[in-house]
C-alpha cells in the first residue's frame, strides 16, 4: 500500500457562527465530584456544578440558565429556561449571577487556582523554556485552527498573554501551515508542511526545534488559547468549544446533544453511518447522539458506511503495513497483540507509551484491526495499573 498522504488544509469555513441554543444540556463528566449540586437546583450560565478533585483539572460549569434535571456517574443534566412555578407553592429561589473574575495581578500560582476555578486546566501550561502555538489544524477536514487564527487573533493574543505568565518561556513560536501568513503578537512564526501526522505535538516539536523529545517544550493549540482568551475577556467560566462540522465552524455551548450541532449544520447521518467526536483518524465514534459536547472537542465527523470496510478483531496477518506508517516508529501490530492478549509489560516493553495516537496503522491495517483502540485501552490500562501502585505504596507508607 502507498502511504496515505492527508492534507491538513481545509480553505474557507466561513465566519464562526453560533451555535443551536438546547432546551436540554448534558455536561461530560471527567472524574469530577458531583457533590456541588443536587437535582432540582437551580442555575445560570457560570455555575460550578463539579468540582474536579485533581488541582491541574478544570472544574465544570452550567454553560445556561435552567434547573439540573439528573446526575449521573457520567453526566449533569440541565433542563434550560426558567422553571414555571408550581400552583400553590412558593417559587423556587433562582441561583445567583456569577461574578467575573480577574486574572489581572495574580501570582502564578494564584493564577493556575483561579483559572482551574474557571474551567481551564492549568496541566496544559507547564513551565517550560520553550512555548509552542500549535497553528496546524488537528486533523483532516478539520479546519478548527485555520479559523480561529484568521477570525480570533484578539481572543488567541489575549490567551497567549495569560499563557505566557504560567509557562514563563524565554522563546515563544507559532506553528503554522506553509504559506500560511497567521500570526500572533510575541511569537516568532514557523512554518510546517501541512500534512498529516505534522499537526501532532510531538511531531510540531521536531519541526520546530529540531527535537525528537517533548522536553523543555510546552505546546499549547490554538484552541485551547482561545478558550484562556475567551476566560481572559469575559472573567467567566469556560463553557464553550469551537468545532468544526459540516465545513462550518460553530461556538457551542458544552453539553449540547450532537444531535443538536449536526442538525444546524444541516448534516442528517443515515442509519449505519459512524458519528466521531473529533476528526477522520483520531476521533471517537460516540454511542448515542443525545451525548453532550466535551470542553475540548474540536470537530464533528459523520463517517458514512459505505467508506470502510468495518473494523474488526480479525486475526493481525503480519504484513507490516501498519509499522511503515507509524510516525512513532514502533510496531503496532505486535503492540496491538499484546495488549488484546492482556500482556501489557509486554505492550510497554515495545513503547505503547510513545504511540502519538494518529490512527494512521489503523486506517491501512490490511485485516482491518481496531490497532488505535487497543493502543489506547493498553495506556489506559498501564496508567491505572500504575496509579493503583502509587496508591498502595502510600498506604505502606
Ligand atoms: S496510532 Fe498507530 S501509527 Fe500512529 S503513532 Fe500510534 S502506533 Fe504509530
Ligand atoms: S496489524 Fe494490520 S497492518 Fe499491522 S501487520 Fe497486522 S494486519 Fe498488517
Amino acid at each position: 500500500m502507498t502511504k496515505p498522504t492527508f492534507s491538513l488544509l481545509t480553505g474557507d469555513s466561513g465566519p464562526v457562527q453560533a451555535g443551536p441554543e438546547s432546551g436540554v444540556v448534558r455536561i461530560p463528566l471527567r472524574g469530577h465530584s458531583t457533590k456541588t449540586i443536587k437535582k432540582k437546583e437551580a442555575v445560570n450560565p457560570g455555575t460550578l456544578v463539579a468540582g474536579h478533585p485533581g488541582p491541574s483539572v478544570g472544574d465544570a460549569h452550567s454553560p445556561v440558565r435552567g434547573v439540573v434535571t439528573d446526575i449521573n456517574d457520567f453526566e449533569i443534566v440541565i433542563t434550560a429556561g426558567t422553571p414555571r412555578p408550581t400552583p400553590g407553592r412558593p417559587a423556587e429561589p433562582g441561583a445567583p449571577d456569577v461574578e467575573p473574575v480577574s486574572l489581572d495581578g495574580l501570582s502564578r500560582d494564584d493564577l493556575k487556582k483561579a483559572l482551574k476555578g474557571l474551567g481551564v486546566s492549568p496541566s496544559a501550561f507547564l513551565k517550560a523554556p520553550t512555548l509552542i502555538v500549535n497553528g496546524l489544524n488537528p486533523e483532516p477536514g478539520t479546519g478548527v485552527a485555520e479559523v480561529l487564527l484568521a477570525q480570533c487573533k484578539a481572543t488567541l493574543e489575549k490567551g497567549l498573554s495569560v499563557a505566557q505568565r504560567l509557562v514563563e518561556p524565554a522563546t515563544v513560536l507559532l506553528a503554522v501551515p506553509a504559506g500560511s501568513s497567521a500570526t500572533l503578537a510575541a511569537c516568532t512564526a514557523k512554518p510546517v508542511a501541512p500534512v498529516y501526522p505534522n499537526s501532532l505535538d510531538p511531531l510540531v516539536v521536531k519541526a520546530l526545534t529540531g527535537k525528537e523529545s517533548m522536553g523543555g517544550v510546552t505546546v499549547v493549540s490554538v484552541m485551547d488559547l482561545y478558550g484562556l482568551g475567551r476566560v481572559a475577556e469575559t472573567g467567566l467560566p469556560l463553557t464553550e468549544t469551537v468545532l468544526t462540522v459540516g465545513g462550518k465552524a460553530l461556538v457551542v455551548k458544552v453539553g449540547t446533544p450532537l444531535a443538536d450541532v449536526l442538525e444546524l449544520a444541516g448534516i442528517a447521518p443515515a442509519p449505519g453511518d459512524r458519528v466521531v467526536a473529533g476528526g477522520p483518524l483520531r476521533g471517537q465514534a460516540v454511542a448515542a447522539l443525545d451525548r453532550g459536547v466535551a470542553k475540548g472537542d474540536y470537530a464533528l465527523t459523520v463517517v458514512p458506511e459505505a467508506a470502510f470496510p468495518p473494523v474488526t478483531d480479525k486475526a493481525c496477518i503480519n504484513c507490516g503495513e501498519c509499522a511503515l506508517v507509524c510516525p512513532s516508529r514502533i510496531l503496532p501490530g505486535f503492540v496491538s497483540r499484546f495488549v488484546e492478549f492482556k500482556m501489557f509489560d509486554k505492550a510497554k516493553d515495545y513503547h505503547i507509551e510513545a504511540c502519538m495516537e494518529c490512527g494512521l496503522c489503523g486506517y491501512v491495517c490490511t485485516a482491518r484491526r481496531p490497532l488505535l483502540q487497543f493502543i489506547r485501552l493498553g495506556k489506559q490500562t498501564l496508567e491505572l495499573q500504575a496509579s493503583a501502585l502509587t496508591a498502595c505504596r502510600l498506604q505502606g507508607e
